[in-house]
């Protein structure tokens, strides 16, 4: 089965909403003619409707880097499914590292956030990965079943296919050091093969699998040449319109 290619940009804490208006407006640009991948641009909150006003009527989409799974009340701080669909969201990230160990989320809450943002029609970036720690312990693919079997629990089936995983080896983000093709790889059959037994193996089939951890123009063509790398989630590579689009255009072949 060919799955098409999925690349996203998670901005993070960046940018301004001038600094927005010139990166969602170039990559736009850049990738006017470009139709051999699925791409996505995922700011800040007080970003998304204007980047989502920029990138209106191409075929880039708008994530968001987090959701509360409940609705409209007292939730100080807080945004849900409905409000990020409601200015234009099509992705939300979950379960990204730096909100694991960061902001402390645990496999239920970050399980609840999944059913809540499938629920109301959000496509969900999962992500799942080890610690250099876990790796050299040989824990990794115990880590990642860990992940997806808590965080994945009670999906609808006609909901599946609005999930993505990325895989985010942890000692890879934002560090420089990238897993290499071959250790990718090797952790997205794990994360198929677990998905399967989950989901059935259509579904798995199906599920698009994203790289995360320091890919960069540099390191993208490899890593995508892999059979079970379907694509990317771009941390630092994806605030500057070159890298981004040389990026997107490795994963187009
Ligand atoms: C990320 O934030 O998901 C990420 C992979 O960051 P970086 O590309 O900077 O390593």
């Amino acid at each position: 089965m060919t799955r098409r290619k999925f690349i996203a940009g998670n901005w993070k804490m960046n940018m301004t909403s001038a600094g927005a208006r010139t990166l969602a407006g170039g990559v736009r640009e850049r990738l006017a003619n470009f139709d051999r991948a699925d791409v996505a641009l995922c700011p800040p909150f007080p970003y998304l409707a204007l980047v989502g006003e920029v990138i209106k009527g191409s075929s880039i989409a708008v994530g968001a880097q987090n959701v509360y799974p409940e609705s409209q009340g007292a939730f100080t701080g807080e945004v849900n499914a409905e409000m990020l669909a409601d200015v234009g969201c099509r992705y939300v990230i979950v379960g990204h590292s730096e909100r694991r160990t960061i902001l402390g989320e645990k496999d239920e809450l970050l399980n609840r956030k999944v059913r809540h943002s499938l629920a109301h029609g959000l496509h969900v970036i999962f992500c799942v990965g080890e610690t250099l720690e876990q790796r050299e312990a040989n824990q990794t693919e115990s880590m990642l079943d860990n992940q997806l079997t808590w965080g994945l629990r009670e999906i609808p089936a006609d909901q599946i296919p609005n999930l993505v995983i990325a895989y985010e080896p942890v000692w890879a983000i934002g560090t420089g050091r990238n897993a290499t093709a071959e250790q990718a790889q090797q952790a997205h059959v794990f994360i198929r093969w677990r998905f399967s037994q989950l989901y059935g193996s259509e579904a798995a089939q199906r599920l698009v699998i994203q790289y995360g951890g320091s890919v960069k123009p540099e390191n993208a063509a490899e890593l995508m040449r892999q059979p079970d790398v379907d694509g990317a989630l771009v941390g630092g590579a994806s605030l500057k319109v070159d890298s981004f689009v040389a990026i997107v255009q490795a994963a187009g072949g």
